[in-house]
């Protein structure tokens, strides 16, 4: 496969943005080689800068559920550009995507639009905190919300006490604030509100955590995070940047049955353009300003363009059969997936939720928490990757992200990728 101009344009870019990307992972240094750069994408597939083809699992790290250019977004985009790409005031576009977003969530009864989904998470945070006067904010080890300081933290070594940065930059002083635990440990999570049920603002977590592979979650997990937040007086946030939208309409808050306080939007609700979103309480979300005394704000917040296309999306998702179709699309791999497994016999297990599934490069028992991942398995990724590029399948470049299937993929591209992985898994000697 040719890969000169990937090359090329990467040492170009090299020269001028710092590892020649704008966001850290793209550079695919977890798997080896140099990044393809992108040139055109439409449905389930795009094209490199050499012309070679793929089909691709990435979907933008997950936005497109409906794949790449989806004629309806893409027209609504060009109508709306027309109209002005930006007026700093508002416009029915908010509304109308507001409405959505309201009306297919139930926890949410008001909603602001942020430009990222760390945004979200760093005002939902503000605002919990905020709204408890607390300071101290837990999070699950695993679990990624974004870049902002106070969530770049990791356990320190009294597990359950202070967080430490997890990157440079990241003050100390901020860190304390958080508490890191594990997943799927209700004791760990009791044992902290016991001591310190007073100080906690707000637990946050992924209620499926896919950005450490896809550690799916026990119900009676989730709930009883429910339980204790409330008893303590403290908020529960949902980090739906991920499974909103992807999971149903209402994401893992009604999957699971649990209403959070909060709840947190990126990817999806865009259709692919920079958009993030957090809402929930009425009673919560109007100490916003200009309501209230917790602050929030963003010049290019509620853009025209991005507002009318994440709604554009939305309304086809919603329509009637779109996740059935999704989910029919997701099993075919799972069974195909299955019966490749079982024939080469190799250390792998996917996990699948929905359209959302990880290659766990490792035997069962599948993981529920970060600690129980085997590392070593992230070498034998990178080897699958590489082989599965050669033969025109996109995956995320780590073994610790996942896969999404979009609306675009049909029973013809299933069954091309799991002749493929078959493939990969011997190329890559995935079972030594
Ligand atoms: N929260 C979750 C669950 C995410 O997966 C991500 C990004 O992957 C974020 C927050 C941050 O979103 P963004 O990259 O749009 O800032």
């Amino acid at each position: 496969m040719k890969r000169d101009r990937s090359r090329g344009y990467f040492d170009e870019a090299r020269a001028l943005i710092p590892g020649g990307v704008n966001s850290p992972v793209r550079a695919f240094g977890a798997v080896g080689g140099t990044p393809l750069f992108f040139k055109s994408a439409s449905g389930a597939s795009f094209t490199d800068a050499d012309g070679n083809q793929f089909i691709d699992y990435c979907g933008s790290w997950g936005p497109l559920i409906l794949g790449h250019a989806h004629p309806a977004v893409v027209d609504t985009v060009r109508r709306v550009a027309g109209d002005g790409l930006s007026f700093g005031a508002p416009s029915r576009h908010e509304t109308e995507l507001a409405r959505l977003v309201v009306e297919n969530v139930a926890p949410v009864e008001r909603v602001r639009f942020v430009n990222s989904g760390t945004e979200a998470v760093m005002s939902a945070v503000r605002l919990a905190r905020g709204f408890t006067g607390r300071s101290a904010i837990v999070k699950f080890e695993g679990c990624y919300h974004g870049h902002a300081d106070h969530l770049l933290v990791k356990g320190g070594s009294g597990l359950a006490t202070f967080g430490t940065p997890s990157s440079a930059g990241v003050p100390e002083e901020i860190a304390r604030n958080t508490v890191t635990l594990p997943l799927d440990d209700e004791d760990a999570a009791e044992e902290l509100f016991a001591r310190r049920g007073d100080d906690i603002a707000a637990v946050i977590i992924e209620p499926v955590p896919a950005n450490a592979g896809l550690l799916v979650q026990r119900a009676e997990f989730l709930h009883r995070l429910r339980g204790l937040t409330e008893s303590a007086g403290a908020l529960l946030i949902f980090d739906e940047v991920i499974s909103g939208f992807r999971l149903g309409p209402g994401g893992a808050a009604e999957t699971y049955g649990i209403t959070p306080d909060l709840m947190t939007f990126g990817k999806i609700i865009g259709s692919g353009l920079p958009v993030g979103a957090f809402g929930g309480r009425r009673d919560v979300m109007e100490i916003v300003a200009p309501l209230g005394p917790v602050y929030q704000a963003g010049t290019l917040s509620g853009n025209p363009v991005a507002m009318a296309a994440g709604a554009a999306g939305l309304r086809e998702i919603l329509r009637p059969g779109f996740y059935e179709k999704l989910e029919a699309c997701a099993a075919q791999l799972e069974m195909l997936v299955a019966a490749v497994l079982s024939r080469l016999s190799v250390p792998v297990t996917f996990v699948r939720m929905g359209s959302i599934f990880w290659f766990s490069l490792q035997d069962p028992p599948t993981p529920r928490a970060f600690h129980t991942i085997d590392p070593s398995g992230m070498e034998r990724y990178a080897r699958f990757h590489r082989a599965l590029l050669e033969q025109g399948i996109y995956f995320a470049p780590s073994g610790y992200e996942v896969g999404f299937v979009s609306a675009a993929h049909t029973p013809t591209h299933i069954e091309t990728t799991a002749k493929a992985v078959e493939e990969a898994l011997e190329a890559a000697h995935c079972g030594s």
